[in-house]
């Protein structure tokens, strides 16, 4: 339950808030809001300005409280990348859901994150401690891991890349049971990564080509057994998934 509000007008003053007890970053508040029996205080992003989209040289600048509707239709934004955000989650959740809450908040069926993490998105932060220390950047890997205490500001992506998004799921508009996703760079380097399972999306190949990437994918579920599906079929569909990813780039 939220019982403290605080809408601060400057990025000093919420992290001087964030630092106390108990209180948080309220982004669209979509989850936030939602009743829990602990009580927290929410500081509200949208004065701070960070809801910017710029393209700095070869990569996206997202700001952390730009809503998933807004990066959908930005004329930046890749076309893998749209794909994975509307399946996400519906338009409504996406016109209030924004970029940070929703990693913050994802699971591996999250296939904005799937994709995010084959492009080797960078998050840009202030760490929440009481010294201040200034902006630090994590890759998105490091970052869904660790969790660390951190007031998102930013996520960067690549542009200058090739991306695709490929999944499986029960209805079209279902949230994946396996969903692939491949970017790969001007040099060869091909990231590949996979969502619709467990509790983080997996980084399943990061080479300087793309040689076996289904023989990849096919070894990192070979354990993803839950009540959706079970590891055979998963290994099997992101092995598929991920040849088609590599024949669509
Ligand atoms: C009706 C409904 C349906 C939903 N359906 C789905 C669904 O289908 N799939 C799904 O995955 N989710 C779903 N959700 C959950 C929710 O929409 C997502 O998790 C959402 O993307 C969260 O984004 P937000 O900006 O609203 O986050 P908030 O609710 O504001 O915050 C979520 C978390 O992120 C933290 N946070 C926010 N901004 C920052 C920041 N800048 N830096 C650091 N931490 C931050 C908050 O402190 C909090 O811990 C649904 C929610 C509702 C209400």
């Amino acid at each position: 339950m939220i019982t403290t509000y605080h809408r601060p007008k400057t990025l000093d003053e919420a992290l001087t808030l964030l630092t106390q007890p108990n209180t948080v970053p309220l982004g669209g508040g979509t989850l936030l809001s939602k009743g829990t029996p602990d009580s927290v205080s929410v500081v509200d992003l949208q004065l701070l300005k960070l809801d910017s989209i710029n393209k700095k040289g070869n990569d996206l600048e997202i700001g952390a409280t730009c809503t998933l509707q807004t990066l959908l239709e930005s004329e930046h934004c890749p076309e893998a990348l749209k794909t994975a955000l509307k399946l996400e989650t519906p338009l409504n959740i996406r016109n209030s859901a924004t970029v940070a809450g929703t990693i913050v908040s994802s699971d591996g069926r999250s296939t904005f994150v799937t994709m995010l993490l084959s492009m080797d998105a960078k998050i840009d932060g202030r760490p929440l401690t009481v010294d201040r220390p200034s902006s630090t950047v994590f890759g998105l890997s490091e970052f869904i891991l660790t969790k660390p205490k951190t007031l998102i500001t930013s996520i960067s992506i690549p542009l200058n890349v090739k991306t695709a998004f490929e999944y499986v799921s029960k209805t079209p508009a279902d949230k994946p049971i396996v969903c692939a996703s491949l970017t790969q760079w001007n040099s060869g380097r091909t990231r590949l990564t996979l969502g619709g399972f467990g509790g983080n999306p997996m980084l399943a190949m990061d080479g300087t080509e793309s040689n076996g990437v289904e023989e990849a994918a096919r070894n990192a579920y070979h354990e993803a057994n839950d009540e959706w599906a079970s590891a055979e079929y998963r290994a099997e569909m992101a092995a598929v998934l991920s040849k088609r990813c590599l024949e669509n780039l």
